[in-house]
């Protein structure tokens, strides 16, 4: 069975991506399952989608553990430890990240047994913060390192997800994707199969068995903070929201009300930004009237303060 992750942030196109990737492989006469797992979290969080591919009826269920191949869209997300990028990747996993840094450097930088190579960055948006859609360019080059997805068929899927986009998106996308698909001719058939999983090397868990208890006893006993306040959700973000309070015009009813995560919070009139929990996302960015949000890049805007 081949077992595939693909990895991005929200609005890059990994749910495509898996579709896309999952159809072609239908199409080569494989049984499939695609899903994407993302929960509720929204454009610029990490997001996961995955696929199983098997000659034989599939009867495993749930998130992929022990990959046989990963890519990667946006390598901003490889430190993210909530991303999960590198979880269970061995000797046998291949690992494609697409970035404009080589596959040595990525190796160095990596300490990760998989086989690590590299789709190069075609384009980068010239608008930070504008995330690029990768999903057709992830799913062209997946298709190659199966070795088993002729283009026919990776051009056929492509075509059944995205045909209500109209054909200007098709040609655009197919274009993109046959590209990678090509770029990757010289690793083709790279990513091998994983083994099974032998139901016999299943052990069941020891159970231990518990006298009933009333709820006041049984109830769980919270020990450490896991809501969302306690938890700085804001570790992710790769832009920063940075207000100018020169231009702002204290319509604080806007951006408080409109972030998403209740991040704004205000004081006498004065919006200011709770960089602990805002995810970046740049809603309040783009609804700001004056424009006086302006989105900086993480890594220059880590030494600010919050603005007084
Ligand atoms: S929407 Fe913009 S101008 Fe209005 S309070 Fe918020 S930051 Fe200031
Ligand atoms: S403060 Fe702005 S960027 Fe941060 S979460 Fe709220 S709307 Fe998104």
């Amino acid at each position: 069975m081949y077992r595939i992750r693909f990895h991005g942030r929200g609005g890059q196109g990994m749910k495509t991506a898996s579709r896309i990737l999952g159809s072609a492989l239908f199409a080569e006469g494989f049984e499939v399952q695609d899903a994407p797992r993302y929960g509720a979290e929204r454009r610029g969080a990490p997001i996961f989608a995955y696929v199983r591919a098997d000659r034989r009826p599939i009867n495993e269920r749930g998130i992929i553990r022990r990959p046989d191949l990963v890519v990667v869209a946006d390598d901003t997300l490889i430190p993210v430890p909530a991303a999960g990028v590198l979880a269970g990747l061995d000797a046998y996993s291949v690992l494609l990240i697409h970035s404009h840094e080589s596959a040595d450097t990525w190796r160095r930088r990596l300490n990760t047994p998989a086989r690590v190579l590299v789709l190069p960055l075609i384009e980068e948006s010239a608008d930070r913060a504008d995330l690029p859609y990768v999903g057709a360019v992830c799913a062209g080059a997946a298709a190659c390192l199966l070795g088993v997805i002729s283009e026919d068929a990776l051009a056929t899927a492509l075509r059944d997800e995205l045909g209500p986009l109209g054909e200007a998106v098709v040609q655009r996308n197919l274009d993109k994707a046959l590209a990678a698909y090509r770029q990757m001719v010289e690793v083709c058939g790279v990513v091998t199969e994983g083994r099974e999983a032998n139901a016999a090397d299943y052990t069941p868990p020891e159970w231990i068995s518990l006298a009933f208890e009333g709820a006041n006893v049984s109830a769980p006993v919270i020990h450490a903070g896991l809501t969302s306040s306690a938890v700085k959700t804001g570790l992710w973000r790769t832009l920063r929201p940075v207000i100018d309070y020169d231009r702002c015009g204290r319509c604080w009813w806007v951006c408080s009300s409109l972030c998403p995560d209740g991040a704004i919070q205000v004081e006498e009139g004065r919006p200011t930004i709770d960089y602990d929990h805002c995810k970046g996302c740049l809603v309040c960015v783009a609804v700001c009237p004056p424009h006086a949000i302006e989105a900086q890049p993480e890594r220059t805007a880590e030494s600010l303060e919050t603005p007084k």
